[in-house]
């Protein structure tokens, strides 16, 4: 397993549905949190901090990789390149499974071919250029958001982004330039703001369905739920219109559907104690 690997298992393993990792610095009842705390602050890079890194273009980061996560923005961006809708766009290039612990859906790239490879891997290049998702962008470097308080709670907390070293070895010693130019050249920047909202986002909605999870087992209607979740933040944008506005919307009539669901819980559990 090389090092992109290695990073890419981690984010998997702590929270499925950010592209990175979610922690919190205050969550020391876990000892696998605060290792990856300490790992990453061994790490962690500033923006003025150089970056030596060269591609070789072995290809070999790019198969086997059963966790390149994408948010919905990913998606969107890789649709409208394509001129599908972002349902097109998954159908044809990703799948679908429920977080472990997030308990909402995770949508990554499917691997191809007898070498299972990224279908956007062509010659050992990667065809997507600098419309990469966000994860793939980063690599040499990781993204992480730390929240200070308990991560199982929503918080109105300013989390802190944190950038640091993946470990990986690829063609160190060339092409020094500072952290905050390698951001830029493709665009990460810019979108950190939605990596942080995403984030947010995506706690709201584990928080719910994991609460629902405590008081409910029926299979279909959670499949009901997923299959919502994945309309509502993955999938119902028109390309020509701005993401943004209406990642927003989407997830506005996502949360109202939450509250209708809760609220019916609600009274049924009501009518059960009378
Ligand atoms: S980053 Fe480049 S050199 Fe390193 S494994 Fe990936 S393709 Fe090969
Ligand atoms: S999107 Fe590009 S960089 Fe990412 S795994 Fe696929 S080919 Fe590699």
């Amino acid at each position: 397993m090389n090092d992109k690997e290695l990073v890419k298992k981690e984010e998997n393993a702590s929270e499925e549905n950010t592209s990175e990792k979610s922690i919190s610095k205050e969550d020391s009842s876990k000892k696998v949190t605060a290792w990856k705390i300490a790992a990453l602050e061994k790490n962690r890079l500033s923006m003025d901090d150089m970056l030596s890194f060269s591609c070789d273009n072995c290809g070999e980061c790019c198969k086997h990789q059963n966790d390149l996560i994408m948010n919905p923005y990913d998606i969107f961006r890789l649709a409208k390149r394509l001129d599908l809708t972002p349902k097109e766009w998954m159908d044809l290039y990703a799948d679908v499974y429920i977080g472990s612990e997030s308990r909402v859906p995770v949508v990554r790239i499917k691997m191809i071919g007898d070498e299972m490879h990224c279908p956007f891997l062509k010659n050992n290049r990667c065809t997507l250029h600098r419309f990469k998702p966000d994860v793939c962008a980063l690599y040499p470097l990781g993204r992480a958001i730390c929240y200070h308080d308990d991560p199982k709670e929503i918080t109105t907390n300013e989390p802190e982004v944190v950038y640091f070293h993946s470990g990986c070895k690829c063609g160190t010693e060339q092409n020094g330039q500072t952290v905050k130019k390698w951001l830029d050249s493709f665009g990460l920047m810019e979108r950190e703001h939605f990596f942080i909202r995403w984030t947010k986002v995506i706690r709201e909605v584990s928080a719910f369905v994991r609460s629902l999870e405590k008081t409910m087992d029926d299979e279909e209607i959670l499949k009901t739920i997923w299959g919502l979740i994945i309309l509502q933040l993955y999938a119902d944008y028109d390309i020509h219109k701005d993401f943004g506005l209406q990642f927003e919307k989407n997830f506005k009539e996502l949360q109202e559907h939450m509250e209708k669901i809760q609220g019916i819980r609600r009274a049924y559990h009501e009518g059960e104690l009378q």
